[in-house]
């Protein structure tokens, strides 16, 4: 790999203090969120992500904030319940990429399931469900209802007969007896959120350190042996408390720090980004969630004016990447056409896919489908010290879960508690503009030097932390990039240098929505490349050679053909 033109800032700080209470390894949302909570803490804590932060599983998901209506089925009502207070609480604290989200399931029987799930959860027998007909439904939302009823973020549960439910969407399968709607809660930019998560630890004070691009590769002397990705060197770091929070690579960790277990049974779920105004108009802007012909729960969602349709439960071996399969979108196009069978959808439509393994607890011979989603701490002994490792964790469960995983930490150093996350604010959530009236007055206070659409473009993109961007763009200007005119040089600079991007894929997968909406094209990667080339000081040929690789990966594991803008079938 290509040495960059200077040593990394955030590299730089583990090696000139190479030891710390915590060390916390992966940075997927639960890392992420376990470092932002110890750091508030005033704990010693230093976080190491082997790839950029939120590139694993974080990366992957439905975007969905959800209590997991599903799960109940499987009588998971702890993890319910804390999912539904989850969803609730970060309606409020991350109002900026957290946005309640109109669900609509279409059934087709009225009966079927009414055996056969309280059996599963009591037996937890593998097995092909029956079609979950209405009246589960039903009980489900109810109780559903029932755990929102304190938080009431969100309204409750609607059902409509044929009729109606067709006036409504009138695209829908007529095959349908009823829909059943209700709220749940969009996250439209996880890697965003992911992001305002880490700046929240950072800037709680230079006890708290992260570097993305540097992986935990073994254990020596009583100290993790790091590895910088970027350079290749290698360096000890010391901590009393290890936090293994790899995901799905939770085992491949624990063996390289000589530790090994088999915990872990994750499974592969995909995703494809559909451009077509005819699926979207079809959604009504809700996502259509709903049980496919062989029982699996999926989902049409529209999101970013593209529509989003998923998802797969495959066992998956995580030492593999996981790529979205040609077979996975032949079933995606199968579903669409179960529920709008007049909406032709082809391959030609789609503008990105992409894929990740859920950090799944090892679960024999029981179908991906029932594995619990709920999560747990395995503690073991490394060296002098002590090693939490998490098994599983959903994106709506992170703040929670840190909650306990720090609480955990806590006790191990002796530390109190002083500080807890609940209902603290993350990020450009703080001080967000939550009605119209307040919006108003936000843009009035910030649109002075851009304009109002420029400001209102840049709250909806970064919360509240658009305030400071602003006032950057007022001295440096804001000049619109020539392939991408929704952003701006400056804003890509602010990003470089504010949110440790190293590699060009970092811009445009994970600090924008370039990839994922289907706008990357030749040409913008070149334009991105030159910016991070001067703000960096890489070398000569570098741009080249990350525009190269960025394209590559865009084409082998996303699809995306960059001069057509458009996915190869056979990708
Ligand atoms: C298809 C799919 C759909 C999903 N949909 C939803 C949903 O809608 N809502 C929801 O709540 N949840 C959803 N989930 C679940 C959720 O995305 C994950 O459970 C969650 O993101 C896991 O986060 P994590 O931080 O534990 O793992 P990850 O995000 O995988 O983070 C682990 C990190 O550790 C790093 N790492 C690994 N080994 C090392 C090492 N040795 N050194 C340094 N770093 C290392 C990896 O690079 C990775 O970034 C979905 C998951 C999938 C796959």
């Amino acid at each position: 790999m290509k040495q960059p033109g200077h040593q990394r800032a955030s590299v730089d700080t583990l090696r000139s203090r190479p030891r710390a209470r915590v060390l916390v390894i992966g940075g997927g949302i639960n890392g992420l969120a376990v470092f932002r909570d110890l750091a508030l803490q005033g704990v010693d804590v230093a976080l190491v992500e082997r790839g950029d932060y939120c590139s694993g599983a974080s990366a992957a998901s439905s975007h969905m904030i959800h209590g997991g209506i599903r799960y109940l089925e499987n009588g998971e009502f702890r993890l319910v319940k804390e999912s539904v207070a989850e969803r609730n609480g970060l309606l409020k604290i991350a109002p900026h990429y957290v946005k309640p989200l109109q669900t609509t399931v279409p059934i087709f029987s009225t009966f079927s399931g009414i055996v056969s799930a309280p059996l599963r959860f009591l037996t937890h027998k593998s097995g092909k469900p029956e079609e979950r007909g209405a009246l589960l439904i039903k009980v489900g939302l109810a109780l559903y209802d029932s755990f929102s009823r304190d938080g009431g973020s969100v309204p409750r549960h609607r059902f409509l007969g044929r009729k109606k439910a067709l006036a409504a969407l009138p695209q829908l399968n007529p095959a349908l007896k009823y829909t059943a709607t209700y709220f749940d809660a969009s996250m439209h930019d996880p890697e965003r959120l992911a992001l305002d998560v880490l700046r929240d630890g950072l800037d709680s004070g230079p006890h708290a350190r992260a570097a993305n691009y540097v992986e935990a590769v073994g254990f020596d002397d009583g100290a993790v042996r790091l590895r910088d990705g970027v350079t290749g060197d290698e360096f000890a770091f010391q901590a009393d408390v290890v936090l293994n929070t790899s995901g799905p690579w939770t085992d491949l960790t624990n063996s390289a720090l000589g530790q090994p277990t088999s915990l872990m049974g994750g499974t592969k779920g995909s995703h494809i980004v559909l451009d077509n105004s005819e699926l979207l108009a079809a959604t009504g802007g809700r996502e259509i969630f709903f049980e496919h012909e062989d029982g699996r729960i999926v989902l049409i969602y529209p999101l970013k004016g593209k529509v989003m349709v998923g998802t797969t439960d495959i066992d998956a071996d995580p030492s593999q990447p996981a790529i979205c399969t040609d077979d996975e979108i032949d079933y995606f196009f199968d579903l669409v056409k179960h529920v709008f069978p007049t909406v032709p959808v082809g391959r030609g439509d789609i503008v990105y896919r992409f894929s990740g393994i859920r950090p799944l607890p090892g679960h024999g011979d029981l179908e991906p489908g029932f594995v619990s989603r709920d999560y747990r701490i395995v503690p073991s002994t490394l060296g002098q010290g002590t090693m939490l490792s998490l098994v599983g964790g959903k994106w709506t469960t992170f703040r929670a879960l840190a909650e306990h995983l720090s609480t955990e930490t806590l006790q191990l150093l002796g530390m109190p508690r002083t500080v807890s996350t609940a209902g603290l604010p993350i990020g450009g959530g703080a001080g967000f503009p939550t009605t119209d009236a307040a919006m108003q007055v936000w843009l009035t206070d910030n649109s002075r030097e851009v304009g109002r659409a420029r400001a209102l473009q840049l709250i909806e993109r970064y919360g509240t932390r658009a305030t400071a961007l602003i006032e950057e763009l007022a001295e440096a200007g804001d000049d619109r990039l020539l392939n991408a005119p929704d952003y701006s040089v400056q804003e890509i600079v602010w990003l470089i240098r504010t949110e440790h991007v190293v590699h060009l894929l970092d811009l445009v997968q994970r600090r924008t929505s370039i990839a994922f909406t289907g706008e990357a094209t030749h040409a913008l990667l070149a334009e991105l490349a030159a910016l991070l080339a001067e703000t960096l000081d890489w070398e000569l040929g570098q741009a080249e050679s990350e525009v190269d690789t960025a394209a590559e990966i865009l084409r082998t594991v996303h699809g995306v053909q960059l001069n057509s803008r458009q996915v190869g079938a056979g990708a």
